[in-house]
């Protein structure tokens, strides 16, 4: 077989978390290629907005007008609620999304509009789709992968692996990583139908409407925000796909309407099912190997948190990885990947299970699962990681909001009111380092008046201190410089360039 292919980092999967994770390394510098199994960007809206810390990362690298350009067909869209049926009274109303507060503004953009967005920003990444990665092998300081699309097989030699292919993840099941949860808690198979619904709607202007009666239950989504819609009927257990012919189907989303004389025409009955799941990887890093997004946490549909989690595991893994691969941080900043995000797909996977059973009849606490939502959205914390804790700080937050979000995607210093000294310590810092002082709210809310903090590229505190003489050892901690041997550098793993 000829050489193998080399690149700095393979992505298996081309979701939103593989197709931002090559947009944000392309911005950290790092070349990739992305390996997508379908043959094109997803052709349906799951996901319909992006939260605000989301939008913030994509803002980062330059994205957020694009995001911003196009505008899901439900953007005006404010119900989501829970009822016997579409022409029903409603059981339960959650609150208007668009209130949801913090800092910056959501996105109203549907999943099948990001993804191609993300794939015509991914910079330098060779994004191949139809491209399916069928093999992986851990080899001394990489992966060796097979790729096979129509054109045959490829084999591609990479530093680092992220693997990035969704909740039924092959790729970890075939790397050995288990994974641990409650598991499937409901499946679902969609149904498309175009109908009029203005009259068991009432003027309301639905996103989501949960539907439960004795004939079915299910979750009606608006398509376009007009006549096209999605039913996901809940499945009884050991019901399968094929127990739903296309007439069954009608009658089901006709009892789920509720209404007489409302004609229904069903598009299309998707051959597989889909699974309301809450699933934790046991790892996210082996050796070489990060897995993100879906494959590492699979969550209940509730809370906008799938897309917003993958994103912010693409962005933790994309600067960590421009630093090694660029030879400035030990290979050991990647366990940091894991030390950070692991926690956070624990605790943002039980909250929506949790929710998930709270809005569906179960019993728990509704007001307190929504005050977490909203911490977990925007007070994220890290207990271990890429930051040098002290008694007042032993936990890494998210110091970057809407005052200081132009400086995401960079290292930056924040001083103090009296702090001297910090600038020439930045200028002489192992990465490019912004000095500024710290706005009047950071200031509130700790910065030392005679010392300053650290931010990663992601907003979060690496440190804080009070002597400029100590800021170089604490980037030498953080990036874990000298723990190991020298990373691969870039040219270590393509080649140099030619010329
Ligand atoms: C009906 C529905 C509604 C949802 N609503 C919301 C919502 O409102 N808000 C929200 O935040 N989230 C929502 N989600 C969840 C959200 O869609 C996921 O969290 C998100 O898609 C995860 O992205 P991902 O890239 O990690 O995985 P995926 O989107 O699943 O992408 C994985 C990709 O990997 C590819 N792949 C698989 N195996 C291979 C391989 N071996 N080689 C190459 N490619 C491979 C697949 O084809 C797929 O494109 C919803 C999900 C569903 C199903």
């Amino acid at each position: 077989m000829s050489e193998p292919v080399r690149v700095p980092v393979l992505i298996a999967g081309g979701g939103v978390t593989g197709l931002s994770a090559a947009v944000f390394l392309a911005h950290f510098g790092v070349p990739s290629l992305l390996a997508e199994r379908r043959p094109a960007p997803l052709a349906e809206p799951r996901a319909r907005s992006l939260n605000p810390p989301t939008v913030e990362l994509y803002r980062a690298v330059g994205l957020e007008r694009a995001i911003r350009a196009v505008r899901s067909p439900v953007a005006d869209h404010t119900v989501v609620a829970h009822a016997g049926s579409v022409a029903g009274p409603e059981r339960v109303r959650l609150p208007d999304r668009s209130t949801a507060g913090g800092p910056g503004q959501w996105a109203p953009i549907d999943q099948d509009q990001l993804e191609p967005v993300l794939r015509d920003h991914a910079g330098g990444a060779d994004v191949r789709y139809g491209t399916e990665v069928v093999e992986v092998e851990q080899v001394a300081d990489g992966v060796l992968a097979t790729l096979r699309s129509v054109g045959g097989d490829v084999r591609v030699r990479a530093g680092h692996l992220v693997v990035a292919d969704g909740a039924r993840s092959a790729l970890r099941d075939l790397l050995g990583i288990g994974h641990s949860g409650p598991g499937t808690i409901a499946r679902k198979l969609n149904v498309h139908f175009e109908a009029d619904l203005a009259g068991p709607l009432r003027g309301r202007r639905v996103v989501a409407l949960t539907v439960a009666n004795p004939a079915v239950r299910g979750f009606l989504t608006s398509v376009d925000g007009a006549r096209r819609w999605r039913f996901a009927i809940s499945l009884e257990p050991g019901q399968v796909a094929a127990d739903f012919p296309r007439e069954r189907c009608a009658e089901l989303v006709r009892a789920a309407i509720g209404a007489d004389g409302v004609s229904i025409a069903v598009e299309r009955v998707a051959d597989t099912t889909w699974d309301i799941a809450g699933r934790v990887a046991d790892r996210m890093r082996v050796d070489r190997v990060l897995v993100a997004g879906d494959a590492a946490h699979t969550m209940p549909p509730v809370g906008s948190f799938g897309v917003a989690t993958g994103v912010q595991d693409a962005f933790n893994l994309a600067w960590k990885l421009g630093l090694v691969h660029r030879g400035v941080a030990g290979e050991e900043l990647m366990a940091t990947y894991e030390a950070e995000r692991l926690p956070v797909a624990w605790a943002t996977t039980k909250l929506c299970v949790e929710r998930y059973r709270v809005l569906n009849g179960g019993p728990g606490d509704a007001a307190g699962n929504g005050a977490r939502r909203g911490r977990l959205m925007f007070e994220c914390a890290y207990p271990d990681g890429a930051f040098v804790p002290d008694p007042d700080h032993p936990r890494s937050t998210r110091v970057a909001q809407a005052s200081t979000g132009d400086l995401l995607g960079d290292w930056a210093l924040l001083t103090g009111a009296f702090a001297r000294g910090w600038e020439d310590a930045a200028a002489r810092a192992v990465v490019p380092v912004t000095c500024r002082p710290a706005p009047g709210p950071l200031v509130a809310e700790g910065v030392p008046a005679d010392g300053a903090v650290l931010l990663r590229p992601d907003g979060f505190a690496a440190w804080w201190g009070t002597d400029p003489g100590s800021l170089h050892a604490a980037l030498d901690r953080v990036l874990c410089r000298g723990v190991d041997a020298p990373a691969a550098t870039v040219e270590d793993v393509v080649g140099a360039p030619a010329g």
